[in-house]
């Protein structure tokens, strides 16, 4: 999609540190990091969020979310994964994206 920055982002029009990537799928640094590591796994393809994406990609989707932990090393002690839906969630980039969030023991509280 010609105005969504993860499109951009894919294309090369604006920079990010890619961390990992395959024919389908990329993995970048969150410009805003809410912990030590906070990583985005996006598909090429747009799809605005997780309820328009078909459940059937979700299968290589899964893989590479898991790839890419392995990669950064994420697997070890763990990390939390977090897709935002609509308002509510406060999505705010509508391509769909999944946090890897962790590098820290994390905190878990009350959202409201
Ligand atoms: P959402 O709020 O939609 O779940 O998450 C969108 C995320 O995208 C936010 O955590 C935000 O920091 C990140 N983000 C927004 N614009 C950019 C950008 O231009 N580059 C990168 N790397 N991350 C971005
Ligand atoms: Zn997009």
């Amino acid at each position: 999609m010609d105005n969504c920055i993860f499109c951009k982002i894919i294309k090369r029009e604006i920079p990010a540190k890619i961390v990992y990537e395959n024919g389908n799928f990329i993995a970048f640094e969150d410009i805003e990091g809410v912990a030590p590591i906070h990583l985005l796994c996006i598909p090429k393809k747009h799809i605005e969020n997780f309820l328009e994406y078909p459940s059937s990609d979700m299968v290589d989707m899964s893989n590479f979310i898991k790839e890419t932990a392995k990669e950064i090393g994420l697997d070890n002690k763990g990390f939390r994964m977090v897709s935002n839906i609509k308002e509510d969630s406060g999505q705010s980039v509508f391509h769909l994206h999944f946090h890897l969030i962790g590098g820290a023991k994390l905190k878990w509280d009350k959202l409201v």
